[in-house]
C-alpha cells in the first residue's frame, strides 16, 4: 500500500491543488507592508463574486466556528430573542453558540435529513414575532442537506424585520451564495472546505443592515468585534495580523475559481453531487437524503444491508480513501463523502468504482460496475 498517497474526501478539510500549495509557500511579507494592501485590493473584488455582494468580505483567523459565534455575538445582545433553524449537528451548534452568550433560543427542529421549508418557518415566525435575527445553515454537512436559502430568506423578510444569518462553511465557493440580491444579511465560511484551502481562515460577508446592528450592538467582544474588521478592510488590511500564508493561498485558489468561471464551478459540484448519487441508488444501497434536498457538496450514504463504518474501513485500508462517519445518533448508521473545491468527475469515478469493492467486501449484495455505470451515464448526459 502507498502510505503517502491519501484521498481525502471527508468534507472538509479538503485537497489542496498543486497551485495553492505552491502560492502558501511564498516568502512572508510583512502585514502593514504596500503589498499586503495591493494583495487585499486583488481579493476583494474575487470574494466578492462568491459572496454576490458589492460589500467588502471580511476575513477573520479562524475556523468556521469561530465565524459563526462572531456572528451571532456580533448581530445579537443578551437577552435578545433569536431563531435557530436546526437542521443537524450545525444548526444545533448556532443554537449552542447563541445559548452560551444569554440569546433567548427557539429551535425550530427537522428531522435529520431533511430541509427547513418556507412554511415550517413562516409558522415559527408568527409563534415567535419579535426575534432579532434567524440563524440558519446552507448545507447541512451532518446530513448533507442543502436548505432553500432563498426562500427561507424571503418568509424572513415577508413575516419579520429579523436578520438573516447563515453559515456557509460547507458550500459557499461550490454553490451560488447571491447575497445581495437574496437579502441575506450575514454569511459565514471557513476556508477548509469549498475554497481549497488549509483550515484557518474564515470569511464573513455583510449586509448594510448587518452592518447597522453591529455598531448598535453592546454585547462584550474584543478581537471579533466585526466594525473593526469593517473599517480595516475598506483601507485593505486587517485589525490584526491575517495567515499570511492563508491569503497568498486564497489569491491562487480565488484565481482558479475565476478561470474556470463561477458558474461553471457550481455546475461541476452539481454534476459531482448527481453522479454519486445515480452510482448509489444504482447500486441499490440508500441514501439518507431525497434528491430534492440534496447538497452539491457532500452526499450521506446509509447502507441498511451493511454496516457503515465496515465499508468506511474497507476505504481506508484498502485504497486509503477517508469518507467521514455519522455525526451523534447517525453514528455507524451513515458515511458521507465530500465532493467540493479540488474534486473532479475524475475523482467521482474513483470513489464509486473503490466503494463497489468496499460494498462487496463487506458483504452487500451489489453488481460490481453498476454505479460506475450509472455515474458515466449522467456525466455522458450531462
Ligand atoms: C465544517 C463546518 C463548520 C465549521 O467547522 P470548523 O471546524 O469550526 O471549521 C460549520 N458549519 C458547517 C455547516 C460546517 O460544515
Amino acid at each position: 500500500m502507498m502510505l503517502d498517497k491519501q484521498i481525502l474526501r471527508i468534507p472538509g478539510p479538503t485537497p489542496i491543488p498543486p497551485r495553492v500549495e505552491h502560492a502558501l509557500g511564498q516568502p512572508m511579507i510583512g502585514h502593514r507592508n504596500p503589498q499586503m494592501g495591493e494583495l487585499h485590493a486583488r481579493l476583494k473584488p474575487k470574494l466578492a463574486k462568491i459572496f454576490g455582494t458589492k460589500k467588502d468580505v471580511m476575513i477573520l483567523s479562524s475556523s468556521g466556528t469561530g465565524a459563526m459565534e462572531t456572528a451571532a455575538v456580533n448581530l445579537c445582545k443578551s437577552g435578545d430573542e433569536v431563531i435557530v433553524v436546526v437542521t443537524g449537528a450545525f444548526g444545533e451548534r448556532f443554537a449552542d453558540i447563541c445559548d452560551a452568550h444569554g440569546l433567548t433560543t427557539y429551535r425550530l427542529e427537522m428531522n435529520w435529513g431533511t430541509a427547513c421549508t418556507p412554511e415550517k418557518l413562516k409558522a415559527f415566525l408568527r409563534e415567535h414575532p419579535s426575534v432579532k435575527a434567524v440563524f440558519m445553515t446552507y448545507c447541512e454537512t451532518s446530513t448533507s442537506v442543502l436548505n432553500p436559502i432563498k426562500e427561507l430568506t424571503d418568509t424572513v423578510r415577508s413575516e419579520s424585520d429579523a436578520l438573516v444569518a447563515v453559515d456557509g462553511v460547507s458550500c459557499i465557493a461550490g454553490v451560488e451564495a447571491n447575497m445581495d440580491d437574496w437579502g441575506v444579511d450575514i454569511y459565514v465560511t471557513g476556508s477548509q472546505k469549498a475554497f481549497m484551502l488549509p483550515p484557518g481562515l474564515a470569511f464573513v460577508a455583510a449586509s448594510e443592515r448587518a452592518r447597522e446592528a453591529f455598531k448598535k450592538n453592546d454585547h462584550s467582544r474584543f478581537y471579533f468585534d466585526l466594525n473593526k474588521y469593517a473599517e480595516k478592510i475598506e483601507n485593505n488590511s486587517t485589525p490584526f495580523t491575517p495567515p499570511v500564508s492563508l491569503l497568498f493561498g486564497l489569491d491562487e485558489a480565488l484565481n482558479m475559481m475565476m478561470e474556470e468561471g463561477l458558474e461553471n464551478v457550481f455546475k461541476r459540484h452539481r454534476l459531482m453531487s448527481n453522479m454519486t448519487r445515480s452510482a448509489i441508488e444504482a447500486l441499490g444501497i440508500p441514501l439518507l437524503t431525497e434528491n430534492k434536498y440534496a447538497s452539491p457538496t457532500v452526499t450521506a450514504v446509509k447502507p441498511e444491508q451493511v454496516d457503515a463504518e465496515k465499508v468506511r474501513k474497507i476505504l481506508i485500508q484498502d485504497f486509503k480513501i477517508y469518507v467521514a462517519g455519522g455525526p451523534k445518533h447517525l453514528k455507524g448508521k451513515i458515511f458521507r463523502i465530500g465532493h467540493m473545491g479540488y474534486c473532479s468527475p475524475a475523482d467521482v469515478f474513483e470513489y464509486i468504482a473503490a466503494l463497489e469493492v468496499a460494498f462487496k467486501k463487506a458483504g452487500a449484495n451489489i453488481e460490481l460496475g453498476a454505479g460506475t455505470k450509472a455515474a458515466q451515464e449522467i456525466f455522458l448526459n450531462a
